[in-house]
């Protein structure tokens, strides 16, 4: 059986990411409709929001929904800037000012010290129920200078450990293997090859 999964973000990063992940299933990725209102985000924690997320979207466009939160935890901020990603420092700036502005932050922290993890908390709901979570985490450092035009947000100045590129001068497919999202999208495919929403929550 095959059936529409809705990609619950407003987020163009992620529905690539996570479509292309999902490429191949027997799910069919669907969008948000237009004018989807965006989840007023207030939770405490990545698993609040990203079920708070899903829920909402799910109950909005009556689909299954997966959705996630998902952000950049740098230690030398003191875990800055964690849930607060998408709007940190300033909900006005680009996301390109945006790493100009946390790289300035970290101009006097060494490199042995400058380092981060990405983490996903990532849900599926439907009628209102959490029907699955999964979480994926990706280890890295934080680069002295944006370095590389792909991906999203802070993808320039993220260079995941052992390797010698960051996550924006890498492409979609070599991301995917080591990213956060890359992780817990792949977990969550593992449940949903065998999910009959039919049945409901297992
Ligand atoms: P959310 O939509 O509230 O989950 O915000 C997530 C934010 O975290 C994004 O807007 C980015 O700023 C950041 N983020 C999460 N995942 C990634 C990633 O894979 N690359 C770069 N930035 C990311």
């Amino acid at each position: 059986m095959t059936g529409p999964l809705l990609i619950a973000t407003h987020n163009v990063g992620k529905v690539r990411e996570i479509s292309a992940l999902l490429a191949g299933t027997r799910w069919q990725c669907a969008g948000l409709p237009a004018g989807t209102p965006d989840f007023p985000e207030d939770g405490a924690t990545f698993a609040e929001n990203a079920r708070g997320k899903a829920l909402f979207y799910a109950d909005r466009v009556g689909l299954p929904a997966l959705a996630d939160d998902s952000g950049l935890i740098i230690d030398a901020l003191g875990g800055e800037p964690g849930i607060y990603s998408a709007r940190y420092i300033d909900p006005a700036i680009t996301p390109g000012e945006r790493n100009e502005r946390v790289l300035q932050k970290l101009t006097d922290t060494p490199t042995a010290s400058r380092t981060a993890r990405f983490t996903c908390h990532l849900v599926l709901a439907l009628s209102g129920q959490v029907v699955h979570e999964t979480t994926g985490t990706c280890e890295g450092h934080i680069t002295e200078q944006v370095c590389g035009a792909g991906g999203f947000g802070y993808d320039p100045i993220f260079r995941p450990v052992g390797h010698a590129r960051t996550f924006a001068q890498i492409d979609r497919d070599a991301k995917a293997l080591l990213s956060h999202r890359g992780q817990a999208v792949r977990t969550m495919i593992d449940f949903l090859q065998t999910w009959d929403p039919a049945l409901g929550v297992s």
